[in-house]
């Protein structure tokens, strides 16, 4: 059997053994596979172009621009770093664990009722 032959033979395979994953929705298997909670947020969600501080956005952000600062606070952000913050916000916002009266003063609700500060952030 030759190399290629033997590829094909597996990827078979392999396709055989995921059917059954095939109708399963993909954060189930997620959540199976780590035991963690999978939080979809909407495709469009401005992640980028939002300051995490303030929670003004960035309608001029190019896809090129790695580096802006927010015309409204003065906060400098590093583009994919303030997404992350941000997604991750919006994650918790959608889970119910926070409750942004305004981007400054989210606090998350943790189960035992104790705020914590961001680790990226230091933000509570
Ligand atoms: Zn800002």
């Amino acid at each position: 059997m030759s190399n290629n032959e033997y590829t094909k033979r597996l990827e078979n395979v392999i396709k055989q053994m995921l059917q059954p994953l095939k109708d399963i929705p993909f954060n189930l298997v997620i959540e199976s596979m780590t035991g963690k909670k999978v939080i979809k947020i909407d495709t469009f969600y401005p992640s980028s172009k939002t300051c995490h501080i303030c929670g003004k956005k960035n309608e001029n952000l190019k896809l090129s621009d790695r580096e802006w600062t927010c015309e409204h606070c003065g906060t400098t952000h590093d583009r994919d770093i303030n997404a992350s913050i941000n997604i991750l916000n919006e994650g918790l916002r959608i889970s119910g664990m926070v409750v942004p009266s305004t981007q400054m003063e989210a606090k998350i609700r943790l189960p035992r009722g104790e705020a914590q500060a961001c680790e990226i952030c230091s933000s509570i």
